[in-house]
């Protein structure tokens, strides 16, 4: 059976000496037999590659631009994040949906520049609390899937990760019932499976108000495969509490 991958999402958070501090109690906290990443703002990336060098945990960025090099100010592209060595880049976070009006396309075309530079994209998807409130969760999903396939196609989505995270829980404190968290996890399995040989090689993760208290539930759902942290993540103990419930 494959490890759990449990990926911190720092947002706009940190600075040079905090950052130290936590990675380094993360790295020696962490226990083995957990997959650990942490994303980071970029201009933290050759920090915190320098501070994870010999650890086992990985790191990658929150973003990445969808066009390659050339006169694009202000973006960020993803061989320039595959030199830093990030192995994850996160993509249609709901925050970016929301606040950039990032479209399902424009995810599935980062989601792609990701792929092409080696690095592995974490897609982020899910539903709001009015789109769940009328039934909508399924639709939802299948739409933000779709988009995948459509810019991408079928035979390079096995090496995605996927986080369901339903916009109404992230950094509210409230989490959807195992039962519907399983439900929207094993939706997105069902949309691999019917697309790909290999449906269980893509991690599929929760993430919206995980904490260390209620880790160990949600990791334990039939289509979890880890989550993705946002605040706890900027607390060692916590996290690595998180992680502990992984293994
Ligand atoms: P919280 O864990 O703070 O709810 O954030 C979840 C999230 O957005 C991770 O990407």
């Amino acid at each position: 059976m494959k490890s759990s991958l449990v990926i911190g999402n720092w947002k706009s958070n940190g600075s040079l000496s905090g950052n130290r501090v936590l990675l380094d109690a993360v790295a020696s906290g962490v226990p083995a037999g957990v997959r650990c990443a942490v994303c980071v703002p970029y201009p933290y990336l050759a920090q915190v590659g320098e501070i994870l060098e010999d650890s086992a945990i990985a790191f990658g960025s929150q973003d990445v631009s969808e066009y390659g090099y050339g006169a694009y100010t202000g973006e960020v592209n993803a061989e320039m994040l595959a030199e830093f060595g990030c192995r994850f880049v996160i993509v249609g976070h709901s925050e970016r949906r929301s606040l950039f009006d990032e479209s399902d396309e424009t995810v599935a075309r980062k989601a792609g520049a990701v792929l092409d530079a080696n690095m592995v994209p974490v897609v982020c998807v899910g539903e709001t609390l009015a789109q769940r409130d009328a039934g909508e969760v399924h639709s939802v999903l299948q739409q933000q899937l779709d988009a995948l396939d459509t810019v991408r196609g079928a035979s390079r989505l096995a090496g995605l990760v996927v986080a369901y995270e339903p916009v109404w829980a992230i950094g509210t404190g409230r989490t959807p019932t195992p039962e519907q968290v399983q439900d929207a996890l094993g939706f997105v399995r069902a949309w691999f499976a019917a697309r790909i040989d290999d449906a269980d090689a893509v991690d599929v993760l929760y993430g919206g108000s995980v904490k260390a208290g209620n880790a160990a539930e949600l990791f334990a759902l039939p289509d979890s495969d880890g989550g993705l942290i946002g605040g706890a993540s900027l607390v060692a103990d916590e996290f690595v509490a998180i992680c502990a419930a992984a293994v």
